[in-house]
């Protein structure tokens, strides 16, 4: 008999349960695999993905579809990318699509690669990893917050809180501690805490001696000071280029969707490079073209048009009306003017609001709204190949509480299920107690 703990009924904690379950299985070991969750019910954070639709995995380009390699592109830093290597070849996105569709989840995949669930609805996902769980004699014990974790010579003790009832008002709450041989913890990272994923994986993987890499939200829009544009909430742009100056210095250099809101500016080309964005930094948004190209542009329209108002012949270039009547407004240009009468000193004040924005960062996101975190337990100190801490036999790690921070599109739940699929089949195959953490 092989018993196995894990931490967590999230999308990470859900698939390493089945794959622990299911290896012992195949190999005809009886198992006893349990998962503890704080909640009273699980995967909280899945049903809230792409939106309540759930962005479940991304199929990858025309250059690779399904390809592994094409994933490894999408994480916080290269170290992230070589440690998911092995999990992404052992559980492709073309398996956790096969994986759902054969529990009758099928699957649609968007022109842009993103798959998500054909219902669109995250419950669906939830739904099919926890029948699955059922169907292989998984226990789920909810509102069991794993308090603590004590590594002994042959396993762990693990002591969790259960709830009192209402019958027994008057005594404290109830500690339980239990023995397993393995521990996967699959506990999350510490963005949108009413979730559950509050940082107690950080917490327990630091008391067992884990290195904690100092968390940050990560995925999430920005938040300026003095936000001029912030009457323009709601307007989007298409492939911006976004800079990041810090200290005089231009950090880096990108382009892609954006938009703006009520307090800033979020988007993809925003969000996807948040967790590169400090306070006080300077964001720069151009257009894609350039300052000298757009005077051209309007110069050739105000010929063409010239009893044309002037509103309307900058929005002919291209620039969504109430952007338009907000620079012109912004520059005390008369937006009903003719435009055969603008000054060329106006028209260089319009072009420039038209092409290069400038606004300094109040907060580069919070925990309370960024998608994920960047930080976690030290990949130095984890087995890529099995997910077991090289630290402490019989202890590995699933999901979000690894330093792992993926892009927007399906990359940080499939880093979920690739390292709980590992983790639980390294869990599952780990029999020799001697020889764990080699
Ligand atoms: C709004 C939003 C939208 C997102 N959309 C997408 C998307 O469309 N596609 C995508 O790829 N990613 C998306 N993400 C990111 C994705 O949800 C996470 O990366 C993923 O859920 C991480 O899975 P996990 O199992 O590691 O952690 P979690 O999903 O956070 O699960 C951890 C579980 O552990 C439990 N837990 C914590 N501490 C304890 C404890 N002490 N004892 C017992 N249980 C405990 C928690 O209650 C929780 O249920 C989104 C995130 C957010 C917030």
């Amino acid at each position: 008999m092989i018993s196995v703990a894990i931490v967590g009924a999230g999308p990470a904690g859900l698939s390493a349960a089945i794959s622990a379950a299911e290896t012992a299985r195949a190999q005809g070991i009886p198992t006893n695999v349990v998962i503890f969750e704080k909640n009273p019910e699980p995967g909280r954070k899945l049903l809230l993905t792409g939106s309540g639709q759930c962005n479940l995995t991304n199929h990858g380009s025309e250059s690779g579809f399904g390809d592994p390699e094409q994933f490894l592109s999408h994480y916080g830093s290269r170290e992230q990318s070589r440690f998911l290597r092995t999990a992404f070849y052992s559980f492709t996105s073309i398996e956790t699509m096969d994986f759902f569709s054969d529990m009758g989840v099928s699957v649609t995949v968007k022109d842009d690669g993103k798959v998500f669930p054909a219902s669109l609805r995250a419950s669906d996902v939830l739904e099919a990893l926890i029948h699955r769980c059922k169907i292989s004699g998984i226990q789920i014990s909810y509102s069991s917050p794993v308090k603590k974790i004590v590594q002994h010579r042959n396993g762990f003790s693990l002591q969790t809180s259960q709830p009192k009832l209402p019958s027994q008002s008057k005594k404290k709450e109830g500690v339980e501690k239990m023995f397993f041989q393995k521990v996967i913890l699959a506990a999350g990272g510490s963005t949108y805490p009413f979730t559950g994923s509050s940082g107690d994986g950080f917490l327990l993987s630091g008391s067992l001696g884990h290195t904690i890499i100092p968390p940050k939200p990560a995925l999430s829009g920005v938040i300026v000071s003095q936000h001029s544009l912030s009457a323009l909430s709601g307007i989007s742009f298409e492939n911006i280029v976004m800079s990041i100056w810090r200290d005089g210095k231009k950090v880096m250099s990108t382009a892609g969707d954006m938009v703006i809101t009520h307090t800033g500016f979020s988007g993809p080309v925003v969000v996807n490079n948040s967790r590169s964005i400090e306070k006080l930094d300077e964001l720069v948004f151009d257009f894609s073209f350039q300052e000298k190209d757009f005077i051209q542009k309007l110069q050739e329209k105000i010929q063409q048009n010239g009893t044309s108002q002037i509103s309307t012949v900058v929005q002919n270039c291209g620039i969504p009306k109430r952007l338009t009547d907000k620079i012109l407004e912004f520059s005390g240009i008369d937006s009903t003017g003719k435009c055969a009468e603008i000054s060329r000193k106006n028209l260089r004040t319009i072009a420039e609001s038209c092409t290069s924005w400038k606004h300094t960062v109040a907060s580069a996101g919070k925990f309370s709204n960024a998608m994920v975190t960047a930080g976690g337990v030290s990949l130095k100190e984890v087995n890529s190949g099995t997910m077991q801490s090289r630290i402490i036999p019989g202890l590995f790690f699933a999901g979000e509480v690894l330093d792992i921070d993926g892009k927007t599109g399906g990359y940080n739940l499939q880093a979920a299920f690739s390292t709980g699929m590992l983790a639980g089949k390294g869990a599952a195959n780990c029999l020799d107690y001697q020889s764990m953490g080699k």
